[in-house]
């Protein structure tokens, strides 16, 4: 019998298989994708974010365990365990050694990557070839993967454990259904971002009555369904959440529904402004870096009549951020590029025309808060307020992108799964399904690997160490 069943196949789940290999475990993978889409989300990624007290590798500077927490603080706005994420801080100095074991490989940061050479470090071929590499040490650890092995539900007694029923599909589509038995279980796989009926069941009708969710696009995996969060939500497992809170950024409109990865993603917010289907602005464009921001944006839009916006910039942004995969609109005029958007061109020139009188004459310096600010306006561009006035104009159309969910698994440092408060003895969770125990809501770059990273690897260690204890008391 398996010793150590991992249900997912990202990197939350190599972490808990590769652990519990190493530490002498009979472990089995199932990935309800298909071999050439596994790793779901963790395949599009590119970094994580890594606490350390003097220059390491590809990290420069220091970036201390402290700072790393008041981050996470401030993003979260409190909504953490500071007994977890300061466990899962402090093993991010010294987790790179293992995964440079398995394979894993780091370059220093690249630019446009929203200054993050000090705070994180990247995966040389990015999150494909971390997968890659994991799965290949996964095969010479004679770990076991299916793939198109989706598990639909478990088979539970008192909270403990006993098999998961696997729905295997071939390659003609035909389904067949297993029951595998083993000694104890690690859920690793993922979130519900993939579901758009949840999501639509948890963000509901606006004022408008706009099914919101509906124009959302999703940045990653179609894989993450969320099932068996949803099996054991009925199961009476312990939750921990909120199910509209997710990381969400502004992506291109034109983006695909999934996958569209890391290339759809909209850096030039902060250099112009951003305008609804009514043509108005909504929220302040140049509140604080970039970084700091990016993630808020998924969720502005979302707010917005019809989930839409326009990020709109003249010449003087161009090479000034990375830019996304869709060509921009282009046009000579604001007007015309009005006509081209489909907005009221009356109002949306009222609304370039107030903006532009309101621009204070200041010194631009996108690398610091600088005193470019709009005098009188509402709401305000606090800082790199530039009047927009310098053809070509250009537009981006601008759709809500989820990445993750944050409504997940409530557990603890042993990552066991818990039931009215009582943890399950050889049933665990690690990564998406689990991160709301870390993060309550916000987001700093990279903390979604070092969560999967941390509890993926208790996971694997404690289900091994259940799984062989079990084995020895026989
Ligand atoms: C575009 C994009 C860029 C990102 N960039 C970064 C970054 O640079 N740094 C960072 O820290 N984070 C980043 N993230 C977030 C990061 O991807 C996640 O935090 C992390 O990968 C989660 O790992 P995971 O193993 O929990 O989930 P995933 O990697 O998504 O793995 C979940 C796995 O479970 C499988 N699965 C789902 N349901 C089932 C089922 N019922 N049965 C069997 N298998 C199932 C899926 O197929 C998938 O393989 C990014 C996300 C996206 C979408």
């Amino acid at each position: 019998m398996t010793d150590v069943l991992v249900i997912g196949g990202g990197n939350a789940a190599l972490c808990a298989a590769l652990m519990a290999a190493e530490g002498g475990a009979k472990v089995q993978i199932l990935e309800s994708s298909p071999k050439d889409w596994r790793g779901g989300n963790s395949s599009h990624t590119r970094n994580v974010r890594c606490m350390h007290d003097a220059p390491q590798d590809v990290l420069v500077d220091a970036y201390s365990e402290e700072e790393f927490w008041q981050d996470l603080l401030k993003v979260t706005g409190g909504q953490t365990n500071e007994h977890l994420a300061r466990l899962v801080i402090r093993s991010s100095a010294t987790f790179r050694t293992w995964m440079h074991k398995h394979g894993v490989r780091f370059q220093p940061s690249i630019s446009g990557a929203l200054h993050t050479a000090r705070t994180n470090a990247f995966f040389m071929g990015g999150g494909k070839a971390l997968i890659n590499a994991y799965y290949r040490s996964a095969e010479l650890l004679g770990i076991e993967v299916k793939y198109n092995a989706r598990v639909s539900e478990l088979k539970l007694v008192d909270g403990c454990f006993e098999a998961a029923r696997v729905i295997h599909t071939n390659a003609n589509g035909e389904t067949r259904e297993e029951w595998i038995e083993a000694k104890t279980c690690v859920l690793a796989c993922g979130g519900f971002e993939s579901n758009r009926e949840w999501l639509r069941e948890a963000w509901g009708q606006n004022a408008l009555g706009e099914w919101s969710a509906d124009n959302f696009l999703i940045r990653g995996s179609r894989f993450n369904q969320g099932e068996l969060l949803r099996f054991l939500m009925g199961q009476g497992a312990d939750i921990i959440g909120d199910p509209t809170q997710a990381h969400m950024v502004a992506i291109d409109a034109r983006a695909p529904l999934y996958d569209g990865g890391i290339c759809t993603r909209l850096d030039s917010v902060s250099l112009g402004v951003v305008v609804n289907q009514a043509a108005e602005r909504f929220y302040d464009e140049g509140e604080d870096f970039w970084p700091k921001r990016y993630a808020i944006w998924g969720r502005l839009v979302a707010q917005q009549p019809q989930q839409i916006g326009y990020s709109i910039i003249d010449s003087k942004a161009i090479g000034r951020f990375m830019p996304s995969v869709f060509e921009a609109i282009e046009a000579n005029t604001l007007s015309e590029l009005a006509t081209k958007l489909e907005l009221d061109v009356e109002k949306f020139m009222q609304t370039m025309n107030a903006f532009n009188a309101a621009c204070v004459q200041g010194d631009f310096d996108h690398t610091i808060l600088d005193n470019c600010h709009t005098k009188g306006l509402l709401p305000a561009k606090t800082h790199w307020a530039r009047t927009i006035d310098i053809p070509p104009f250009y537009a981006y159309p601008l759709r809500p992108g989820v990445t993750f969910t944050y409504l997940g698994l409530k557990t603890d440092e042993t990552t066991a799964v818990h039931f009215a408060g009582v943890p399950s003895p050889n049933l665990f969770a690690a990564g998406e399904i689990m991160a709301g125990n870390v993060l309550g809501k916000g987001y700093t770059a990279g903390v979604g690997m070092t969560i999967g990273t941390f509890f993926g690897r208790q996971a694997g260690a404690y289900a091994a160490k259940v799984a062989l204890d079990a084995k020895a008391s026989v």
